[in-house]
């Protein structure tokens, strides 16, 4: 993930200086032979974590903090404000393209567009589209050289993910730690209040450079929980260790909340963690019931990806997912149109910090539901109502129609005889669908579903069902849908 760490140290030196330094602090703390681990779970104040930067962060720095004060600030701007101060913003971030981007002049020239055509937010939609091939195919690095030091490098990829390399500066780190940051304190979270990370663990996927992930997490309150599996055996040491370590708020996959309460309701299981915060997945309403029940708690959504890490958030009032404006443009398009109110379209975000890879007008591969509406809690920052899934979950119909991702999760929670669910298309007229039966599945209702499926993708579209004994997890998804098809949402 992280290929380069940065302060012109090895690992190990670096290691070896800030474990000398870290003990020095601690002891002063704490008072001697104390190890750092052996406190875990003692809050340290904040104004200790602002002074060790970078010792637990390798690019971000304390003015993330002054950042973080800012962006408390600016959600309470009323939406006109906000519109400004991006404009402001994107102002700059197309001067510098255009001024040190080769890729971004040519396009630009060739689009018949130039800086001092943005005047407005509304004015981004003359610049072109930025796609995924785009990235891969040019080289988007800005020429104005860069200490590597201020620099995270990051590459994506794996199966689930299209490989792809960028630079994000410190800038851009640092306005997404305060943009973390502003996101806990909406879950009534707390400076030392313990946060518990939950993610899936695959082979090769550790962090290169632990140690200071676990400085981190230590003087942060954060705590890890890597699963590796999660199915009856090892669900109860998962629980037991909740219970244990009593988290204030717990984040990581929808997928990792929604089996846990689905084990918990089976077994009428308990517990008290104060909130949810969930990602990566579509969070379907089932699930966050079934959450909020059993772990009596508060379940906000979160939308993010590995481009720009958080993009948008619920507030405490749920009432759509709040962008995180002062960092992001966010557009939902169809056909390079922005789409009406309640309306599905394919996202499309412009970064407004990162200067060493500029991301302008980048198709990130997801659709989402847009909403104008404002919401109850006061914040001028603009609202996405859901987020509908990625692109290659589509389902194409052969009358022109296509079904989102998000459709089928709802659908198939009403039907009986299933357990799990993929349906898969790599054709044009036809869609496989694997199910894992259980001892209610009759034909007719599963007749019946490929019939409510043809209503809306078409009476001649094909469908082939196959019992299989499993759907396995990827990575701590479980993909409801998949396609191999092109969907060109704008063209
Ligand atoms: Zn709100």
């Amino acid at each position: 993930m992280i290929k380069e760490g940065v302060l012109g140290m090895t690992h190990e030196e670096m290691k070896k200086r800030d474990e000398e330094i870290f003990r020095r602090m601690r002891a002063s703390y704490y008072g001697d032979n104390v190890t750092w681990v052996d406190k875990m779970g003692v809050p340290f104040p904040l104004e200790m974590y602002k002074e060790l930067f970078p010792l637990h962060h390798y690019v971000i720095g304390k003015e993330s903090m002054d950042y973080w004060e800012e962006l408390r600030e600016t959600q309470w701007l009323r939406r006109e404000e906000i519109l400004k101060l991006q404009a402001e913003k994107l102002k700059k971030i197309i001067d510098y393209a255009y001024g040190n981007v080769a890729f971004y002049r040519k396009r630009f020239d060739e689009a018949g567009v130039s800086p001092a055509d943005i005047k407005t937010v509304d004015d981004l939609r003359k610049f072109p589209l930025l796609s995924k091939d785009d990235i891969k195919n040019n080289d988007l690095t800005s020429h104005v050289e860069f200490d590597p030091g201020t620099m995270l490098h990051v590459h994506t990829g794996g199966s689930t993910a299209e490989p792809l390399e960028f630079n994000c500066d410190k800038k851009q780190l640092d306005y997404r730690l305060a943009a973390f940051l502003r996101l806990m304190e909406w879950t009534g979270w707390k400076w030392g209040d313990r946060e518990m990370r939950c993610w899936f663990a695959t082979a090769g996927d550790g962090y290169k450079y632990p140690e200071i992930e676990k400085r981190d997490a230590f003087l942060f309150n954060r705590i890890f929980m890597s699963l590796y599996t999660l199915d009856d055996e090892s669900i109860p040491a998962v629980l037991q260790e909740i219970e244990e370590k009593k988290p204030y708020v717990m984040d990581g996959y929808a997928e990792i909340f929604n089996c846990l309460a689905e084990y918990m309701k089976k077994h009428d299981i308990y517990l008290k963690v104060n909130a949810i915060i969930s990602s990566s997945q579509t969070l379907t309403p089932k699930s966050r019931d079934l959450m909020m029940k059993h772990f009596s708690c508060d379940v906000f959504d979160k939308y993010g990806c590995r481009e720009f890490s958080g993009i948008a958030n619920e507030c405490e009032k749920h009432e759509g997912l709040h962008v995180n404006a002062e960092n992001l443009v966010v557009e939902i398009l169809k056909d390079g149109r922005p789409v009406e109110e309640g309306e599905i379209g394919e996202v499309v975000i412009t970064d407004l910090n990162n200067l060493a890879t500029p991301f302008i007008r980048y198709r990130v591969g997801d659709t989402a539901r847009f909403t104008d509406r404002s919401c109850s809690c006061g914040r001028g920052l603009p609202l996405i109502q859901n987020v509908e899934g990625r692109i290659q979950a589509i389902i194409q119909g052969t009358n022109g129609r296509y079904l989102v991702g998000t459709f089928f999760p709802h659908f198939v929670k009403d039907m009986k005889g299933i357990d799990k669910f993929q349906i898969r298309q790599d054709k044009f007229g036809e869609a496989k669908i694997y199910v894992v039966k259980n001892k209610n599945y009759t034909e007719d209702e599963m007749h019946e579903a490929i019939e409510e499926f043809r209503k809306y993708l078409g009476e001649d579209m094909k469908f082939e069902v196959e019992a299989v004994d499993d759907i396995p997890l990827y990575r701590g998804k479980r993909h409801h849908s998949i396609s191999t098809l092109d969907f060109k949402f704008n063209q």
